[in-house]
């Protein structure tokens, strides 16, 4: 890999996101010496991810509070008007928006992220889908064109079997995906997948997919340089799943065999290099119990589990997201990556997600003024936290997700354990959250062998009490 080419430093980045994903980004500037910029809603005024950067706008005022952070318009006017070099726009909201990493583009500010053509590629579940059959990666059997209506949903869904599974082209966050059991669910769920998704996505383009009974989700980080390096930063198994949610994920996936492992790394980087993939991404695949592993979707952004990889590869994503930007190759000494070999891995560690939920309430999202807050700590533990103060007020407005806990250990045994003295030594008074519900899955003996499937958590009743 070559080394000398290395683009010129951003004076200043704005992240287009709030919460812990903003701050994760101005942490990750701050270090590389980049001043910052941060964007906020009339609603997230008190927010304290705004005090973490150098300089804060408010956006959007006439907007609705979720509307302020997709304001294409406005967020590129004021990274204009303030001389923002880059943006970052974390996940969620306008990351995986091409139309967005347009406007970046055409304004002569970096998109921290793959070009735009990228994103439309990956953006559609579907066309991503075509990618991997392409390089001849196995991919779940399913419908290759958009349904037209329900008959034709049922027509297709009897030729691959029952169950099946209908999902929104567009859809991601676990949402615009419903699962039939037989005819009649499918005739009876196509229309509201189908207006579900138009309303979410904007797109009301739907396809059909074998619904594969207790797979693991699997997923494989991906690294690539603006000059057609690429490399893996191994996988995560993220098949701890509240209705199709991510809960607790971990790395590595130690159940499954290393040369099915190394097989699903190597489909990641293929996929990368046929898309022109650029920065970071993740390629996810669902592997079934014999071991049959299928591409399923990419994400070409960073994802909240990313912490996971960097505990155990010592690689920080987000700061090698802006060093590639930037123009640096992955062999810059800021990143250090000469060859795929040059990526190790040691020892495990595990995410868990704290979130302002209540689960004696089927997980309703609580809102209110956090009253006692005390995290904790130690050898192994990293905190990636939002509105996380005593006083703060935890709003009903955006998602819920409060602190991430990541352990690291030797062992899954010392991950998982001081993953459990970490939660049990926080303290959150004045809101609900789902502490207890995650302590009860760590403890769980299913959870230990690190052979739970993405239905394990959805069909464990004890978990919930
Ligand atoms: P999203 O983009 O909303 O995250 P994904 O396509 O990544 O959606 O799927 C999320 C989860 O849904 C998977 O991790 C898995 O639990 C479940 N899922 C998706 N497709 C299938 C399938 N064909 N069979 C069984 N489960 C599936």
């Amino acid at each position: 890999m070559e080394k000398e080419r290395c683009g010129k430093n951003f004076k200043k980045v704005m992240a287009a996101n709030r919460g812990e994903i903003a701050i994760r980004i101005f942490r990750a500037c701050c270090d590389l010496g980049r001043s910052t910029v941060a964007i906020y809603s009339k609603e997230d005024e008190y927010n304290v991810f705004r005090t973490k950067a150098d300089e804060s706008y408010m956006i959007g005022e006439n907007k609705s509070p979720l509307g302020a952070y997709l304001d294409i318009g406005m967020i590129i006017d004021i990274a204009k008007k303030h001389k923002v070099d880059a943006i970052h726009p974390g996940y969620g909201f306008l990351s995986e928006n091409a139309d967005f990493a347009r406007a970046c583009e055409e304004s002569g500010i970096a998109f921290i992220g793959p070009p735009s053509h990228v994103l439309e590629q990956m953006g559609d579940k579907l066309s991503a889908k075509e990618i991997a059959k392409r390089c001849g990666v196995p991919t779940v059997p399913g419908s290759t064109v958009p349904i037209r209506d329900a008959q034709e949903a049922v027509e297709l869904a009897v030729s691959y079997g029952f169950p099946v599974i209908l999902k929104a082209s567009a859809g991601g966050g676990g949402r615009g995906m419903r699962r039939c059991a037989d005819e009649q669910e499918v005739r009876d769920t196509f229309p509201l997948v189908q207006s579900e998704a138009l309303k979410a996505f904007g797109c009301g383009d739907i396809f059909i997919e074998k619904f594969l009974e207790e797979p693991k989700h699997i997923e494989v980080q991906i690294l690539a340089d603006q000059y057609g390096n690429i490399v893996h930063l191994f996988e995560r198994d993220c098949s701890l799943q509240r209705r199709y949610q991510k809960v607790v994920e971990f790395t590595p996936a130690f159940a499954i065999s290393q040369d099915i492992r190394e097989k699903i790394c190597e489909d990641a980087v293929k996929i990368a290099k046929e898309v022109g993939y650029v920065n970071a991404g993740t390629v996810e695949f669902l592997v079934d119990r014999k071991g049959g592993y299928y591409f399923i979707e990419m994400n070409p952004r960073i994802q909240v589990e990313h912490t996971v990889t960097e505990m155990v590869t010592d690689i920080d994503i987000v700061r090698a997201q802006v060093l590639i930007a930037e123009g640096k190759t992955l062999a810059a000494p800021e990143i250090g990556i000469e060859k795929q070999e040059d990526v190790k891995r040691h020892g495990y560690a595990i995410q868990c997600r704290v979130t302002t939920e209540d689960p004696q309430n089927n997980f309703a999202p609580d809102t209110g003024k956090v009253t006692a807050y005390r995290t904790g700590g130690g050898f192994g533990v990293r905190l990636d936290g939002g509105n996380t103060y005593a006083g703060a007020e935890i709003s009903p407005y955006y998602d819920s997700l409060l602190v991430k806990v990541t352990t690291h250990d030797n062992t899954f045994e010392g991950a998982c354990n001081k993953s459990l003295r970490a939660l049990s030594e926080t303290r959150v008074r004045g809101v609900k959250t789902n502490i207890g519900f995650i302590e009860n899955i760590l403890m769980h003996p299913m959870f230990r062998t690190g052979k739970c499937h993405t239905k394990f958590i959805d069909e464990t009743p004890e978990l919930f009490s």
